[in-house]
């Protein structure tokens, strides 16, 4: 090996740490090398035979003065066998650090139905009102398109949030969480099987797929009945729905995701923003059966501070007269994102 080319293993320790320079020299490339002499490689394993030896051994390899030095030749070797392995790794865990830092997905199909894809590529779904929603572009009414689906929440048991949800648990046979007692509803009325169903409650928490993801339960303030359309004699009956809710979802790298629901502003926004910090906050502005934009900006001002908000629920229906201007001009000068999505459109975080 030239000269020239050995400059080019200089760079060797910066990736694979101090030492893998002479490791290359000394497995591979040292007998190509005329000024290497089989007499240093054996002073640089087993110790120096004399002080102008380590002198001049270091004259050759100044990335070899480093603290390793002072220990025997054997455990010296084996740190240069630990030290790239170490490196790697830590390598390894900043790739993957920066890569699950704002890594998941969320498209909105319009009132509240959203679609969660999240770093490690598990499906969630909330409210999945897509096929009847009147702001859900046609292009994605086909349920088909959702591919997997690996959960489903409900926030309650109004048909704008219920939506699909009969029909894509039994095309992805995903799970099904929501409030325990709609879930008996849900249960005994054969809109979802049991066997498919999280049954919960609020301040309860869930990890459908082991530790990485949390989704808690959480108040929200509004109604939750369950109007169902018998399938044979078509008479709709109303059942009852338990209480409505919202979800806290932190994700595999710590995002925290607040979905409100249908919720008025309640007091315990505030206990929500302080314990669980979201950092996306998810919030109905269309006014007449949730907040309004005032009382939203409210929310977002004294309880929730998240760094960002999605304006939901507004414009699918004339009476959720709410605009996302009226949220923003509400806010003033709060420093939060709005997020200005079209139904239909998806944004990383
Ligand atoms: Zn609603």
């Amino acid at each position: 090996m030239s000269q020239s080319s050995y400059q080019y293993l200089r760079w060797l320790p910066r990736v694979f740490g101090y030492g893998a320079t002479e490791k290359f020299v000394l497995f591979g490339f040292r007998k190509n090398r005329s000024s290497y002499s089989s007499r240093s490689a054996l002073i640089h394993s087993y110790g120096y035979a004399s002080a102008d030896d380590r002198t001049d051994y270091l004259a050759r390899f100044p990335m070899n003065s480093g603290p390793f030095m002072k220990y025997p030749g054997k455990v010296r070797i084996a740190m240069n066998v630990i030290k790239p392995l170490l490196s790697c790794a830590f390598a390894a865990m900043i790739f993957v650090a920066i890569g699950n830092v704002h890594a998941f997905e969320l498209q909105w199909f319009g009132q509240s139905a959203v679609k969660i894809t999240t770093d490690d590529g598990k499906i969630v779904v909330i409210d999945p009102f897509i096929t009847k929603n009147p702001k859900t572009p046609d292009a994605l009414k086909d349920l088909g398109k959702l591919g997997k689906v690996d959960l489903i929440l409900l926030t309650h048991g109004h048909g704008d949030h219920v939506g699909d949800t009969a029909e894509l648990a039994r095309m992805t046979g995903a799970k099904v969480a929501m409030n325990a007692d709609m879930g008996h509803t849900f249960g005994t009325l054969g809109i979802v099987p049991y066997e498919q169903l999280i049954r919960f409650n609020k301040s309860g928490s869930i990890q459908p797929f082991g530790a990485g993801i949390t989704v808690t339960m959480v108040h929200a303030e509004h109604s939750s009945e369950v109007v169902h359309e018998d399938a044979e004699s078509g008479v709709k009956r109303v059942y009852p729905g338990g209480e409505p809710v919202g979800y806290i979802i932190q994700l595999e790298s710590g995002f925290i995701v607040y979905h409100a629901g249908d919720t008025g502003v309640f007091g315990d926004m505030a206990f929500i923003g302080e314990y669980y910090r979201p950092d996306l906050a998810l919030l109905p502005i269309g006014g007449h059966i949730t907040m309004d934009p005032a009382h939203a900006a409210y929310a977002v001002r004294h309880f929730l501070k998240p760094q960002a908000v999605l304006p939901i629920h507004y414009g699918t229906f004339p009476p959720l007269k709410g605009t996302p201007e009226q949220f923003a001009a509400a806010l003033g000068e709060f420093p939060v994102s709005i997020l200005l999505m079209a139904p239909g459109d998806s944004k990383r975080f």
